[in-house]
């Protein structure tokens, strides 16, 4: 079989919850987390003869949205309402945009392993509320919470340009990383905060048309999405190469087998009947609107990247690392802000730091960086030390642990563990003289050519020490008289 013949086409539907205190349509509590069904009014709870308002700062959103990925945002756009029923959506419609939604074309640039770019075009950005909950674990009852009603999203539609599940993966986290830079949504996906269906269809090399697609959905992590895309491209090669037809039909991810299965199929799929809601006006945007959110806009996450690359002169790869997420750069830069002096070599050791010690602690507890314990300036005083020459990097180590386990200041550490490093000449001298004397046989093999005994030497002195020399002047003084004993 050769699967080069074929072609994988992927659209993603990304659902985004915005971070507004209210919601889309009524002046309810979008905080998640409060007793089932108290953030409720008449309007999110469709009663009859209530009137919604649009909150304008889901508009401000959605424009941010549009402008940091290159949308024409739609001067005059309206609200549609999509038809159906569900126990969790009591007004039997949802509100949505339709026709004329609020962001149009645009793309999301993603770059690969191996560095090459792409750029995957938007079909549209809109505005929609969510419906509510039912809660199915409680016994054999259903609840219905009613909360998430009417809470805002933005429906962020691609085109049909994704090719893998890794591009899918990649595309996401190109999402993600812009809705939290924005702060216009706090980007859990395993929360529900960004959601994401999958379309996907497979075509011979080169053909025009697209295939028949199948839609996925229940994809609640980001790996999630990548592992089901793969498995649904090739459940469509088989089938097609032995001779079947891919139905059109909606599948479900079980990411305990790594399988997809039928939800339902285009027969019984809804029509829901759009038509502009005439509850709502339409939502006017003008020029001066779209200048005073493109002036306030904050740094994207690529910009940030290239200018830690150029200000921090940090190699791409940790640029990347460091602004993935935006409070990790957030610590970052605070880090670096507090250098007493500041220097290239200091800019790369924090980035190490950060890339290595704190984040490892910080995956390993699953806690975000704005919970760990060590803070910026903690962290930037302990690297001034080592510039300073106070503490070496081995004994860093050692405060490092110190800061994590009780959160002192890095000089407190230092004093009262006695941790500064000796710089005293005379003193080290003294040490070197001891090692010295007590290895006749090394030294003597040493001036005999062996000359890899430098290091059993540093060792020893460092061991008597507690490795609090200065490695700098240890090793000088233990070079000056080792040529000593040659001559
Ligand atoms: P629907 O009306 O079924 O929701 P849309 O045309 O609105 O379909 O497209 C929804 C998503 O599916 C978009 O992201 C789009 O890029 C993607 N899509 C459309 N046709 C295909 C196809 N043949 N294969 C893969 N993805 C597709
Ligand atoms: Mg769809
Ligand atoms: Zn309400």
């Amino acid at each position: 079989m050769d699967w080069n013949k074929y072609e994988a086409v992927i659209g993603l539907e990304v659902h985004s919850q915005m971070l507004t205190e209210t919601k889309a349509f009524c002046g309810c509590s979008t905080k998640f987390g409060n007793p089932p069904n108290s953030n409720v009014c008449p309007v999110c709870l469709g009663m009859p003869g209530v009137l919604p308002v649009l909150n304008k700062q889901l508009v401000e959103f959605a424009i941010k949205m549009g402008l940091a990925t290159h949308c024409r945002i739609t001067p005059y756009s309206i609200f549609a309402r999509k038809n159906y029923f569900y126990p969790d959506l009591p007004k039997g419609y949802q509100i949505s945009q339709f026709e004329e939604p609020i962001c149009v074309g645009g793309y999301v640039e993603i770059e690969n392993k191996d560095g090459k770019k792409k750029k995957i075009g938007l079909v549209r950005i809109h505005m929609e509320e969510d419906a509510g909950k039912s809660i199915h674990d409680q016994g054999s009852e259903t609840f219905v919470d009613l909360n998430r009603c009417g809470v805002p999203l933005l429906e962020i539609v691609s085109e049909p340009d994704i090719r893998s599940g890794e591009e899918a993966y990649l595309y996401l986290q190109q999402i993600r990383q812009t809705v939290t830079y924005l702060g216009i949504c706090d980007g859990n996906m395993e929360e529900g905060s960004l959601r994401c269906d999958a379309n996907v269809s497979i075509r011979l090399r080169g053909d025009e048309m697209l295939g028949t697609k199948v839609e996925i959905k229940n994809l609640n992590s980001f790996r999630n999405v990548e592992r089901a895309i793969d498995v649904e491209i090739d459940r469509q090669y088989l089938l097609i190469e032995s001779g079947g037809r891919v139905k059109q039909e909606t599948l479900l991810y079980d990411a305990d087998t790594n399988e997809v299965r039928s939800m339902r199929s285009k027969e019984e799929a809804n029509d829901y009947r759009y038509f502009p809601d005439p509850d709502l006006v339409p939502v006017v945007i003008d020029d001066a609107w779209i200048a005073r959110v493109k002036k306030a806009q904050p740094e994207l996450p690529l910009e940030r990247r290239d200018r830690y690359m150029h200000d921090f002169s940090l190699p791409k790869y940790d640029a990347e690392v460091l602004t993935a997420e935006k409070d990790v750069a957030e610590y970052y830069e605070q880090v670096v802000a507090s250098f007493k002096v500041k220097s290239k070599e200091a800019y790369k050791q924090a980035s190490n730091y950060l890339m290595t010690d704190v984040l490892r602690v910080v995956n390993e507890k699953n806690i975000g960086i704005r919970k760990f314990s060590i803070r910026p300036a903690q962290l930037s005083r302990m690297i001034d030390l080592i510039n300073e020459g106070t503490i070496s990097t081995k004994i860093a180590k050692e405060v490092f642990e110190e800061m994590l386990q009780t959160g002192q200041d890095p000089d407190a550490i230092v004093e009262k563990k006695g941790l500064r490093q000796v710089s005293d000449e005379s003193a080290i001298g003294e040490v070197v003289e001891e090692v010295l004397q007590s290895n006749p046989d090394e030294v003597q093999k040493y001036i005999g050519g062996k000359e890899k005994l430098f290091g059993f030497f540093v060792g020893e002195i460092m061991k008597k020490t507690r490795g609090k020399a200065n490695p700098k002047i240890l090793n000088d003084l233990l070079r000056q008289k080792l040529e000593k004993l040659k001559n």
